[in-house]
């Protein structure tokens, strides 16, 4: 058939979907200048494509410039089209970057972050998901015949990200049924989250050219496990060298990641309105799925909300560039901009404050009784996204990291994604967003 070849612009918005559009791949010197043109209410468009209450109604121009060292150009080798698509940031027609464009809050995090303490953060997205139309082998967790099964998928999928710039970790049968995990190598700054959608994006169209669909919705079935999005970060000064490790700190922290981490677990329990940003996230993020439950630092713990991750024994330098640690309390209804954003802010504002570095737990918090948790600083994170929200519009220093309105638009367009579930069983809302995610 007849082709002229279009590339895609894209965005990731609050509702954790990309979205943009396409043009000839003829224009490309011009829309790199130019853009496309983007509509503001568009950020109000729900998971479920209701629109919440919009500031600009009707009103409005905007564009989307894309960015070409954020583009994936994948021929699949089957036949198919080749998939061309650029994520980009949304700008006001004067260039300005626009106060809702969430890549755009993100670089001023990560501004925010360097002028705190110096440093660029160095982060990878490990990603979960299901394939939720096939039925499930059992014994198959973590097995090579449940890998074996899939290894078509896995190869493709590989072979996909490094065609689209990411570099390739590990791929394997993850716990849960039909269940599996792909993760992608470090990157810097905003980059790890253009790789996050760039490796969402891919791994859909991976799955649909051979003929299936993966959902990376947080939890498909309430009784079994969810689907984690985690964020390994660590950190690097002006001369690229690791900061993140300190041989005398507690659990090998320096005192900047120490009080990064002290941040993070300050203001958990407002931010996670933003990094676990479904009505369901929340049936995830309970004790005894290996997800987060509470605001603690954990050792090589995985029930922990922000883990240290192991490193292999050897010389100190080696260790220090090894160094990292994670976060779990994510998923990926949430545009991992808005997430690392959070996450960047609340541990920006640890350094600012000069926060001493937490103690790590290595026992099971749900077993504490809930004074005593309350008497060591723990709190059990929000247990609906309606409490969330309220936890995040409630903490004027949260709000108050993000653009002028940004919290008003945040939880009523999240609000209409409630309204959206109001009567349903937690497994018809499973269902509801196994489908749009
Ligand atoms: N599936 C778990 C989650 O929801 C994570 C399991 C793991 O440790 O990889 O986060
Ligand atoms: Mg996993």
């Amino acid at each position: 058939m007849i082709s002229k070849p279009l590339v895609f612009a894209a965005i990731s918005d609050i509702a954790g979907k990309t979205r943009g559009k396409a043009f000839p791949v003829s224009d490309l010197e011009k829309r790199l200048r130019r853009g496309v043109g983007w509509t503001p209410t568009n950020v109000q468009i729900t998971c479920f494509d209701t629109i919440a209450p919009s500031p600009f109604a009707a009103l409005g121009d905007l564009q989307i410039i894309p960015d070409p060292k954020a583009g994936a150009e994948v021929d699949f080798g089957d036949g198919g089209t080749v998939e061309r698509f650029m994520i980009g940031d949304i700008q006001e027609l004067d260039g300005t970057p626009w106060a809702f464009c969430t890549r755009s809050i993100l670089k001023s995090a990560l501004a925010r972050l360097n002028a705190a303490g110096g440093i660029a953060l160095v982060s990878a997205f490990e990603h979960e998901f299901q394939f939720p139309d096939s039925t499930a082998a059992p014994g198959e967790a973590y097995t090579l015949g449940g890998f074996s099964r899939r290894r078509h998928f896995g190869e493709a999928l590989f072979a996909a990200l490094e065609q689209g710039g990411l570099t390739t970790d590990t791929f394997m049968k993850e716990y849960g049924p039909e269940q599996y995990e792909a993760t992608n190598g470090p990157a810097s700054g905003h980059r790890s989250a253009d790789h996050a959608v760039i490796l969402r994006e891919l791994t859909r169209m991976t799955a649909l050219r051979c003929g299936e669909r993966v959902s990376f919705s947080p939890i498909l079935d309430p009784a079994s496990v969810g689907n984690g999005v985690h964020i390994h970060m660590s950190f690097t000064d002006a001369s690229g060298a690791p900061v993140t490790y300190d041989e005398e700190g507690p659990a090998g922290m320096s005192a900047l990641t120490g009080a990064f981490i002290a941040g993070v677990l300050k203001y958990l329990d407002a931010i996670v309105a933003l990094t676990a940003a479904s009505d369901i996230s929340y049936l995830r993020l309970t004790p005894h799925r290996w997800s987060a439950a509470f605001n603690n630092l954990g050792f090589r713990d995985r029930e922990a909300s922000v883990r240290i991750c192991p490193v292999q024994s050897g010389d100190a330098e080696t260790r220090a560039r090894q160094y990292n640690f994670e976060y779990r309390a994510a998923d990926a209804s949430a545009s991992p901009y808005l997430t690392l954003a959070a996450i960047v802010h609340a541990g920006a504002q640890g350094i600012e404050d000069a926060l001493p570095a937490p103690q790590a737990t290595s026992e099971d918090l749900s077993l504490v009784p809930p004074k005593d948790l309350a008497r060591r600083g723990y709190l059990r994170l929000p247990q609906t996204l309606d409490e969330a929200l309220c936890r995040f519009e409630q903490n004027p220093t949260v709000t108050g990291w993000f653009p002028k309105g940004f919290a008003e638009l945040y939880t009523a367009h999240k609000r209409c994604e409630i309204a959206h579930l109001d009567g349903m069983t937690d497994a018809e809302r499973c269902a509801a967003y196994r489908d749009v995610y």
